[in-house]
């Protein structure tokens, strides 16, 4: 056994020269690309080899074409902050009481989200977090399952996790336990009022213990005291900031920390959902007045935000009811908080790619980026609900959904279909 694995091993050492020239090219011909950072290309080939995008341009075509012309083609999306394995049970239709199934069902649930996710156009989503993640990320990432590629914190800290001191020791095990982003909760839930939880020692313990272990903060924030706490401990994203104030907005503007609003689809599925949440934990009639006063503080916050520099993410914050249609949030953006698509756009795609410290790598429509690239009936520059038909969808060169459309052409079967 042992000479059989030295014999494989030799032979995956041998492997890069000849798989480089195995490495299947296929090309996305399309008219329109919106290529991530702002540009809109037009009749251009996009060559596609292995996982990663050779070139982009005018030239000729390579490999099976895939025809993309008369649709929107554009990096696949990056949600900055999604609850992957939330869901409603598929027998009551309403979230799951503590206990109520197996872990092997949370998990088939969780798998559903992420294949949905990715059907929808998202091909990164970082999910802050659950322990269940870890598992999920590393199958999708081995590609034995379906899904985007998953970033998470694992778990998140609250004013409840201890002294500074165990703030910190707690940081280190989660970055051990191979958390890729550290969360905490800086305020309370939006149901429970937003207001400062963890001291503001607690909250530059987990940020400078998190920055020491090359980790990013993300800080769960709807009131300004917990936000401001966090700008100035260096913390990396605010999460919600529901009610911002004018001085916390132009602290981030200054510093240039990320604002993830999760602006629209949080609070509308949760209302629209509201009969599968009520009666579980906080969420309450207290809780649901809340959120829908919070509605239109969000807006005033989102649109107060716009007017200042301040790099904005696409994080949707989705939960049960939320994960699959995620897309939601950029029509929320541009109809109800007056964001040009454009820059809803970027959020979604370089400014979040950079958010999450992948900027090299994902979110933009260049050679030596990951093929993941998709495509909407539509576009979106034009209507803001032709995020909702993501008729193409290629993560890491691979095809993941096609239709209509989308026709191949070409004689060779090695394009990585499934
Ligand atoms: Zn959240």
């Amino acid at each position: 056994m042992t000479r059989l694995i030295g014999v494989i091993v030799a032979g995956v050492l041998c492997l890069p020269i000849a798989s480089i020239a195995q490495e299947p090219v296929v090309t996305l011909r399309a008219d329109v690309v919106i290529d991530g950072t702002g540009n809109t290309l037009r009749n251009t080939n996009i060559v596609v080899r292995g996982t990663k995008i050779q070139s982009i341009g005018q030239t000729t075509a390579q490999g099976p074409v895939y025809d993309l012309r008369g649709l929107a083609v554009m990096p696949g999306w990056i949600d900055t902050h999604a609850h992957i394995s939330g869901h409603f049970d598929r027998k009551t239709g309403r979230l799951p009481e503590e206990g109520s199934e197996t872990p092997q069902q949370t998990m088939l649930y969780t798998a559903g989200n992420a294949y949905r996710t990715l059907l929808a156009g998202f091909t990164t989503v970082q999910s802050p977090g659950a322990e269940i993640d870890k598992d999920l990320r590393d199958w999708i990432a081995d590609r034995i399952i379906p899904g985007p590629r998953i970033l998470t914190s694992l778990r998140a800290i609250t004013d409840k996790t201890g002294t500074p001191e165990q703030v910190r020791a707690f940081v280190r095990k989660a970055a051990a336990d191979g958390a890729d982003v550290i969360k905490l909760f800086a305020t309370s839930s939006i149901r429970d009022g937003g207001g400062q939880t963890m001291s503001d020692a607690q909250i530059q313990a987990a940020c400078s213990e998190a920055h020491a272990r090359g980790k990013r903060a993300m800080v769960h924030a709807q009131g300004p005291e917990g936000a401001k706490a966090a700008i100035l401990a260096g913390c990396t994203s605010i999460e919600h900031g529901n009610r911002l104030t004018d001085e916390v907005l132009d602290l981030m503007a200054q510093r240039q920390v990320y604002f993830d609003p999760n602006f629209g689809l949080l609070l509308h599925n949760y209302l629209e959902n509201k009969a599968k949440f009520i009666g579980r934990g906080n969420y309450n009639e207290q809780g649901f007045k809340f959120m829908e006063e919070g509605i239109p503080i969000g807006i005033d916050t989102f649109k107060r935000a716009l007017k200042r520099k301040i790099p904005i993410v696409f994080g949707t914050d989705a939960v049960a009811g939320a994960n699959g249609r995620n897309y939601e949030e950029f029509v929320y953006r541009v109809r109800d908080g007056g964001q040009p698509p454009m820059d809803a756009i970027l959020a979604a795609t370089s400014t979040a790619a950079r958010s999450l410290a992948l900027d090299k790598t994902i979110g933009t429509i260049a050679p030596g980026f990951e093929a993941d690239i998709i495509a909407t009936d539509g576009n979106p520059l034009q209507d803001i609900t032709a995020v909702r038909r993501v008729v193409f969808v290629m993560k890491g060169g691979t095809v993941y959904k096609n239709v209509a459309g989308a026709q191949k052409s070409g004689t060779r079967s090695s394009s990585g279909d499934r």
